[in-house]
């Protein structure tokens, strides 16, 4: 398959870069093209005009800003999996990378990308709300910053606009001795998730503290699991408190139809999968 005729521009800088996404409609940003090219050969996607960022070297960083990591628009996931600052401050997205995609899609793909490509099977946007990272968004002449939490409405759906591009995630460093756990089941390791659960924890006098849950490829898009959270938030951490919160979130859960499983298994996913990232996170945290 090819993909439909388009304009494409290559600007050297955001400030070219952004007047660009300002100027015409029905414009959109290429990063690494690992879902946008193959979504275009399909004519899922039939943009009139493509902005190739690549060549905006400003915006490939992993960085350090005072308690907060900053991961720009084009940090490839294979940078960021093996950067020795994600590797001390967020080990969880170094485990989560093993699940995404291979190593070739890897060294083209960016965060960035992925997050707005807002795929509902997609681990990072799980990962990204209960990390609770702020998205930097940017246009001519100014910018906001949304909640990773606020910013997917569905599948392949966020609150970007056309005019923006999203130039900077925000991370901040998990408080020390944070327990983290992920589960995923998939066709492989590298595919999209059936079910993917995530988890971060701190505990504190026997006690859990600042539970954060949150789930993908069970539903129209990443969601954190406040429920649960609420069930086990100043709890004693146990097998039966962990298997009554997976029971509840299974049955609150609202499966989408996929291809890649029923309802009830997507529920059974959640039930199984859940206790097990809680005690995961409960052995790593310290
Ligand atoms: C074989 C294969 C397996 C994969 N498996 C997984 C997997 O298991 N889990 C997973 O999560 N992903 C998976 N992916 C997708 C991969 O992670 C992509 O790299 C990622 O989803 C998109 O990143 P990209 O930089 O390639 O974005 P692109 O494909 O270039 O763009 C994707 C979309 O985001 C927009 N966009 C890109 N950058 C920006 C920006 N900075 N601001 C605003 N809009 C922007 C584009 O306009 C486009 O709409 C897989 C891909 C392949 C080909």
């Amino acid at each position: 398959m090819k993909p439909s005729a388009f304009q494409y521009e290559r600007p050297n800088d955001l400030h070219a870069a952004l007047g660009l996404l300002a100027s015409g409609d029905d414009t959109q940003i290429l990063a690494g093209g690992q879902s946008l090219v193959p979504m275009m050969n399909y004519r899922l996607a039939q943009p009139a005009r493509l902005v190739d960022i690549n060549q905006l070297s400003e915006l490939n960083y992993i960085r350090e800003d005072g308690d907060v990591i900053a991961i720009g628009a084009l940090a490839r996931h294979a940078a960021i999996k093996s950067s020795p600052l994600i590797l001390e401050h967020l080990p969880i997205m170094a485990e989560a990378y093993d699940w995404i995609a291979h190593a070739a899609v890897r060294n083209r793909g960016t965060l960035c990308g992925n997050l707005c490509h807002a795929d509902a099977a997609s681990e990072m946007p799980a990962i990204m709300q209960i990390l609770e990272a702020d998205l930097v968004l940017s246009k001519v002449g100014s910018s906001r910053t949304v909640p990773a939490r606020d910013f997917f409405i569905g599948i392949y759906e966020t609150v970007i606009t056309a005019d923006e591009m999203l130039t900077e995630v925000r991370i901040p460093k998990p408080l020390p001795g944070t327990g983290w756990g992920f589960e995923e089941v998939a066709m492989r390791r590298g595919d999209y998730a059936w079910c993917t659960i995530v988890a971060t924890l701190q505990i504190e006098d026997g006690k859990i503290t600042a539970p954060r849950i949150a789930m993908a490829g069970v539903e129209t898009s990443a969601a954190r699991l406040t429920a649960a959270e609420d069930a086990i938030v100043c709890q004693t951490p146990g097998a039966a408190l962990f298997v009554q919160v997976a029971d509840a979130a299974a049955q609150a859960a609202d499966p989408a139809d996929s291809a890649t499983g029923n309802a009830a298994y997507k529920r059974d996913l959640v039930r199984a999968l859940l206790p097990r990232v809680l005690n995961v996170a409960v052995s790593r945290a310290g």
